[in-house]
């Protein structure tokens, strides 16, 4: 029988894990990342399910295997995330091209230097616009991979890679307006990005509102306008009947078309008026 500490890896050597494979944008399996326990190369397997990373190191004298949750975290643990470092030669990511660029503009009218101070950057293997996912703090808790069209990429058509646990796990656009007072609630980071010009946004990376979610921002704002894309009407009426009595007041929104699609003119009006 192996020792205990073969079995699976310790807490630090799952994080070492999680790490590399967010640094490696491992979406499939990969042998790249190094076994934390035998050091040894190309005999450790991670492959990325939804739920979390699947490990085993194939050399016999090692034999670690196991899971490792990207979703388990704590409240508690924000204070632990640490900025992303990207190594542009390794991971094939660099800036956005001009062509970036201009399709962000086009699209979603997203300047040129809007995207920078985002710090959204570019997956030139794939084709796919990568955003940081930034909690309320500024910290980054991890990378948003959007495929743009003409994508080569195989993979879903957006693919969250978190860099640290956290429960949060939803963005907060650098620069948006500072206010206690109202936190407008949008489905994704282009539209909270756009929101943010007029309002406190953040998207939700998604359709749903956890428990965890709704309470962190009972925590830190009074009212909420839940602005989902105009296919998503039903789910946020659930969100709001599930968590109203959180806040002073919980609105919802029933846009024409999605935030991120809004005209500037438009836009500005619409949340200009519902937040003043
Ligand atoms: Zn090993």
């Amino acid at each position: 029988m192996l020792p205990a500490n073969k079995v699976a890896l310790s807490v630090a050597q799952k994080n070492q894990v999680r790490m590399d494979a967010y640094n490696l944008s491992v979406d499939t399996t990969t042998h790249d990342v190094a076994c934390p326990c035998c050091r040894q190369r190309k005999s450790f397997s991670v492959t990325r399910q939804d739920a979390g990373l699947l490990y085993k190191c194939f050399r016999a004298s090692c034999g670690v295997s196991g899971f490792i949750p990207t979703a388990a975290a704590s409240l508690y643990n924000e204070q632990k995330l640490v900025p992303v470092k990207i190594n542009p030669y390794k991971d094939n990511i660099s800036s956005p091209t001009a062509g970036v660029y201009a399709f962000l503009f086009k699209m979603y009218g997203i300047t040129k230097k809007e995207a920078m101070r985002q710090g959204w950057m570019y997956d030139r293997v794939c084709h796919r616009l990568l955003m940081p996912v930034n909690n309320l703090y500024g910290y980054k808790a991890g990378m948003l991979a959007k495929k743009l069209p003409g994508s080569s990429y195989g993979g879903p058509k957006v693919v969250n890679y978190w860099e640290v646990p956290d429960r949060i796990r939803m963005h907060f656009p650098i620069g948006a307006v500072k206010g206690k007072r109202v936190i407008v609630v949008v489905e994704d980071i282009l539209s909270a990005t756009r929101v943010g010009k007029y309002a406190p946004s953040c998207a939700l990376l998604g359709t749903s509102m956890s428990q965890t979610q709704a309470a962190f921002l009972a925590r830190n704002f009074k009212n909420i306008l839940l602005i989902l894309d105009a296919d998503a009407v039903d789910k946020a009426r659930d969100i709001q009947r599930k968590y109203s009595a959180l806040f002073k007041s919980f609105r919802v929104i029933v846009p024409t078309c999605d935030p991120k699609d809004m005209g500037e003119t438009q836009l500005g009006d619409t949340i200009g008026a519902l937040v003043a």
